[in-house]
């Protein structure tokens, strides 16, 4: 199956193919599709399987659509990851993926200085990338507005419960509007994600590859 055959704007089918995609991965097949049409997705997926483009690139079609804002960018998609490295590099991805559209990214995690962080998002963001922990910090200083997030990803959603990131995940969610589409990627499914899962989603798709 062809790139364009998702249902995927021009501008992301250009920056796939300029980044050397041919053809989408299993995930990316069931997924998008799904994301594209509103659905709210539990999928069952290890890095490496294209789980990054899975979610973001329909998020970036579904927010360039939208008109173009009156108010300065509020964040409409958050993404949430477990370590600064698995943010960073879901940053870098979106950061390709947004090539020739004009939706905007921001990253925050913790363990470095906040302040480069806090001018990040003073421009105003589309999509913010972010650690549990850093960015409640962002929200507890008033340096970002979560009021108008319409997306929800949580990935590797596992992990971040073994880090002990429950409590934050649930004081963020306290944060975002209710009325949203929520996204879970987990490589595996203890109880615990599925009470997860349970209260977070709404007649989620199953996507397992
Ligand atoms: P991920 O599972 O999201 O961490 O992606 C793993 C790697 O696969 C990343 O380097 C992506 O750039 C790459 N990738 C994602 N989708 C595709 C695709 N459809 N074709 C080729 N490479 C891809």
């Amino acid at each position: 199956q062809p790139f364009a055959d998702l249902g995927l704007i021009e501008p992301l089918n250009r920056a796939v193919a300029d980044m050397g995609y041919e053809q989408p991965t299993p995930i990316q097949q069931k997924a998008v599709p799904a994301v594209l049409q509103g659905r709210d997705i539990l999928a069952a997926a290890q890095t490496g399987t294209g789980k990054t483009a899975a979610y973001s690139l329909p998020l970036i079609q579904k927010i360039s659509a939208d008109k173009a804002p009156v108010q300065p960018k509020q964040v409409k998609a958050l993404i949430l990851a477990p370590t600064r490295e698995l943010a960073a590099q879901i940053h870098e991805n979106i950061r390709s993926y947004c090539r020739y559209t004009r939706v905007s990214s921001a990253l925050v995690f913790g363990g470095v200085n906040i302040k480069p962080q806090t001018a990040a998002l003073a421009g105003g963001v589309d999509i913010l990338i972010a650690t549990p922990g850093r960015l409640l910090d962002h929200a507890g200083q008033g340096n970002v507005d979560l009021s108008a997030v319409r997306y929800l990803v949580l990935d590797e959603a596992d992990r971040m419960l073994d880090m002990g990131f429950i409590h934050d995940i649930r004081r963020i969610l306290k944060l975002v509007p209710e009325k949203r589409q929520n996204l879970l990627f987990s490589a595996t499914f203890s109880p615990d994600i599925r009470r997860l899962a349970d209260t977070l989603l709404s007649d989620p798709v199953s996507v397992e590859i």
